[in-house]
């Protein structure tokens, strides 16, 4: 075999088109084959067919065909975020745009671990995260509004400040230096984990991590990584969490505190009263940190974005523009109020970021990450969010709320089957009417297994339910009603 060519360089893009043209067309033949939203038969069909499709991982000769043939092989057994059946996850069906955008994100393949690796990865990113924390925290670069120069003392929070329900107002003397920032992370994980180191940083080891009873199980997770004390929960008996009995945690428990709230649980898509928990902390002098992985995409609908009212006033913020964002995976990002906590991940390595380099202009990229070699990830949303504009965002983001709210009213107008709560955002949780817990999470694994629907389950209220988390734009109301078809015709148990 001759040497395979390379994805860049002046022969690249020729290298490239006819390999996307099998990639296409094995895409094209492998989601025919599987014919539904994910594949038939459950783990065991899907491990044979992948066995077969793979025959030997290292043969001593390669095959020229296996691209073809391991994408057709992948595509067949994918459960597939597209099919409007397919919708038990925060798992979204990725732009076309952005997955072409990702392509040469993969071609280029710049690392954002020091500027000699991304010249223009790493000012895209810069541009691109600081536009997306000023969404967070309501501050634009052009217009007229109040301002605030210096970031508030520790501890104080800034309802004052612009924010998601306020007009933006600009800040011509707030320097790059002092306003918000985001980092660009692999998701809501390593978001709250850096808002968690960040928070130990600013306030100590002994901060103490304080969470609802609803909030996503990587903050346990993260407290324990980094060597935390186990965070106290905070009851969320209707679903998010309770006020005063945050308020009452703070009175009782020694401090420093970190206040998580979430902005869009993961099992039933609510959103914490954030005003109120804001207030509470800024009484109490805890830090703040939104986990708004699922729901911070509502920034983009003007309907929707006041239900994220008080975000601005957390010190750092989660997004996840691989949920309501419609991008492939990875793309995350923490928003951080105020870019001096930052100074926490400053490294130094002599191959990456010498003194000199730097004092000579070179740009310092390993502070924004705990990584060192990064994609570009930024690259697709910077794509989309030019393509699609904030109007063409918002649609989708209003579209998949409305199929929420029409999901919501079949089920209601239902005899047989019982619908736990009208959607805040767009999660819809259901179950048969009179059902034990059993037939429930049957329904969800017949379905699964005959290839049909990918439903979720969650335990709420001490009972389980079927989860319709809807982040497909396209999804039609007949798609709606033909789901809760397959739901009524499972046989039982
Ligand atoms: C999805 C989710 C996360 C985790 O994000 P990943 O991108 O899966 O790491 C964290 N918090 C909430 C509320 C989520 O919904």
């Amino acid at each position: 075999m001759s040497t395979p060519p390379l994805a860049s360089g002046p022969e690249g893009p020729h290298a490239l088109r006819p390999l996307l043209t099998t990639v296409l067309d094995a895409l094209h033949t492998g989601g025919r084959a599987r014919g539904g939203p994910l594949p038939a038969g459950g783990p065991d069909a899907v491990a044979a067919r992948i066995r077969e499709a793979v025959a030997d991982v290292l043969p001593e000769e390669g095959d020229p065909d296996a691209l073809r043939r391991l994408v057709h092989a992948l595509a067949e057994g994918a459960a597939d975020p597209a099919h409007p059946w397919c919708a038990a996850h925060l798992h979204c069906p990725p732009l076309a745009v952005a997955v072409a955008a990702d392509l040469a994100a993969s071609a280029l393949n710049p690392s954002l671990d020091s500027w000699d690796q991304a010249p223009a990865a790493s000012e895209l990113e810069e541009l691109v995260t600081r536009a997306l924390a000023r969404e967070v925290y309501g501050e634009t670069p052009s217009g007229a509004g109040p301002h605030r120069r210096t970031a508030p003392p520790r501890g104080a929070t800034s309802h004052d400040a612009p924010g998601p329900d306020d007009a933006p107002g600009p800040d011509h003397a707030l320097g790059p230096d002092h306003a918000p920032a985001a980092l660009a992370t692999t998701g809501g994980t390593e978001s709250n984990q850096l808002a968690l180191l960040l928070a130990r940083e600013a306030l100590g080891a002994g901060v103490r991590p304080v969470c609802g009873a609803n909030a996503h199980h990587s903050l346990p997770r993260a407290a324990w990584l980094l060597g935390l004390p186990e965070p106290v929960t905070v009851p969320a008996p209707a679903g998010t969490l309770d006020p005063a009995a945050l308020d009452a945690a703070l009175t009782d428990l020694p401090g420093p505190h970190l206040v998580t709230a979430t902005a869009g649980t993961t099992d039933a898509g609510l959103i914490d009263p954030l005003p109120e928990i804001a207030a509470i902390c800024s009484t109490h002098g805890a830090r703040l940190h939104v986990d708004a992985a699922y729901g911070g995409g509502l920034l983009f609908s003007t309907r929707h974005r006041h239900k994220l009212a008080g975000l601005s006033a957390a010190d750092t913020v989660t997004l996840d523009l691989h949920k309501l964002g419609w991008q492939p995976v990875a793309a995350g990002l923490l928003a951080v109020r105020d870019p001096h906590d930052l100074t926490a991940l400053h490294h130094h390595a002599d191959y990456l970021n010498a003194d000199d380099d730097t004092e000579a202009g070179l740009p310092d990229l390993l502070g924004r990450s705990l990584r060192t070699t990064r994609r570009p990830d930024i690259l697709k949303t910077a794509v989309t969010l030019a393509t699609l504009g904030r109007t063409g965002l918002g649609a989708l983001v209003d579209q998949v709320c409305a199929h929420a709210h029409r999901l919501a009213d079949l089920v209601d107008a239902h005899p047989a089957l019982e619908l736990h709560d009208r959607p805040t955002l767009s999660t819809v949780l259901f179950r048969p009417t009179g059902a034990d817990d059993d037939t429930v999470a049957h329904i969800r694994r017949h379905l699964l297994h005959q290839g049909h629907a990918v439903l979720g389950r969650t335990r709420l209220d001490g009972r389980l339910w079927l989860k319709a988390t809807l982040l497909n734009p396209r999804t039609t109301p007949d798609d709606l009603a033909g789901l809760l078809k397959l739901v009524e015709g499972t046989p039982p148990p």
